[in-house]
């Protein structure tokens, strides 16, 4: 397409924090929801699949990479704009392809409370509508007012009821997981004013408390899998005996600072060492405890199986 830019054969490992995986066949950052429409009859045309990557921050891409068109939502749909919604609060309108921190960060500079959590994901804001992201009692549905979405046809606007949020999941994913297109264009945030000075501190303790438990020093893509209903992943995988545990000096791990995150020392370790490691996890947590884990990070491309 004369106006859009499609680039061949890109390497992916740098667009996933797990610093791991293969090529994309075909590569393109839309800027608005014309674009991203296009960008999929183009893929129609050529009989080809189609991956919306927001930051790659809960994605483990395939050694092979991904044979069809990966659109990456990101700088070039970044818009943040806020206005007074008229009863004391605030709307806060962004692009999908913002960085959820600095969604948080923007709160705080207006003073506005409930998503000081955001501050530490290090997804994109189309992401985390995607996964209803969340840490520290906060979800990315506590503020959603609204988000703006393309369905496949057209550009629809759905208010936060409609998203059918829960613990990880959305309507998108659910939509996606039926093989459905939406690809999340923006979101609209409604929040309070709050106390600046205590919503800093309360940024800051975060900022801590993460710093004090995650390997966030090493490649990952966060929790590696999600939290079963009744127990935590990271306890059962240290019940296990599993806490730093691996296979061999691959560089995949299950790090020794927080069980709940395998992480690729180095970024040395392919997606099929990381993988192996999440299958051994897996059934040795099934085996001592019954649970059976699932994957919170989703796949890209052919994992095999
Ligand atoms: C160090 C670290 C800490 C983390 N801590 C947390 C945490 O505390 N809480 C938490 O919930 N998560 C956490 N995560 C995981 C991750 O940051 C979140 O899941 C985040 O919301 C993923 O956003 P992303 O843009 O990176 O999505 P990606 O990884 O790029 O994609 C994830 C899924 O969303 C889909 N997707 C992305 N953007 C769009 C879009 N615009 N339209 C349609 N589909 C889309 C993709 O197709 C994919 O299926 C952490 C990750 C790391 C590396």
């Amino acid at each position: 397409m004369a106006d859009l830019r499609i680039e061949e054969n890109v390497p992916l490992a740098g667009y996933s924090t797990f610093r791991c995986g293969g090529p994309a066949r075909y590569f393109a950052e839309p800027s608005d929801g014309d674009e991203v429409s296009r960008l999929f009859k183009w893929a129609e045309d050529k009989g080809i699949e189609v991956f919306v990557l927001g930051n790659g921050s809960n994605c483990l891409i395939s050694d092979n990479g991904f044979d069809g068109l990966v659109i990456r939502i990101a700088r070039n749909m970044s818009e943040l704009k806020s206005e007074e919604s008229g009863d004391g609060r605030v709307k806060i309108t962004c692009g999908a392809g913002l960085p959820f921190a600095r969604f948080g960060n923007y709160c705080t500079e207006l003073s506005l409370t409930g998503a000081e959590f955001a501050c530490g994901i290090p997804g994109s804001c189309g992401g985390a509508v995607f996964m209803n992201a969340g840490a520290y009692d906060g979800e990315t549905k506590d503020f959603i007012d609204g988000v703006t979405y393309w369905d496949g046809e057209s550009i629809r606007y759905i208010k936060g009821p409609e998203c059918d949020f829960g613990y990880r999941k959305s309507l998108f994913e659910k939509l996606n997981s039926e093989g459905k297109k939406a690809v999340i264009l923006g979101f609209d945030a409604v929040l309070s004013k709050g106390d600046k000075t205590e919503i800093s501190s309360l940024v800051e303790d975060l900022r801590k408390r993460r710093t004090a438990s995650q390997p966030l020093d090493v490649p990952s893509a966060g929790s590696t899998f999600k939290r079963p209903e009744g127990f935590y992943a990271a306890k059962l995988i240290e019940e296990a005996g599993l806490k730093g545990f691996a296979i061999d000096d691959s560089g995949a791990q299950v790090s020794p600072k927080h069980a709940g995150f395998i992480v690729n020392n180095g970024g040395r370790a392919n997606a099929s060492d990381v993988m192996r490691l999440i299958d051994y996890v897996v059934e040795k947590v099934f085996e001592n405890s019954g649970v059976r884990l699932e994957k919170e990070v989703r796949l890209v491309g052919y994992f095999g199986g």
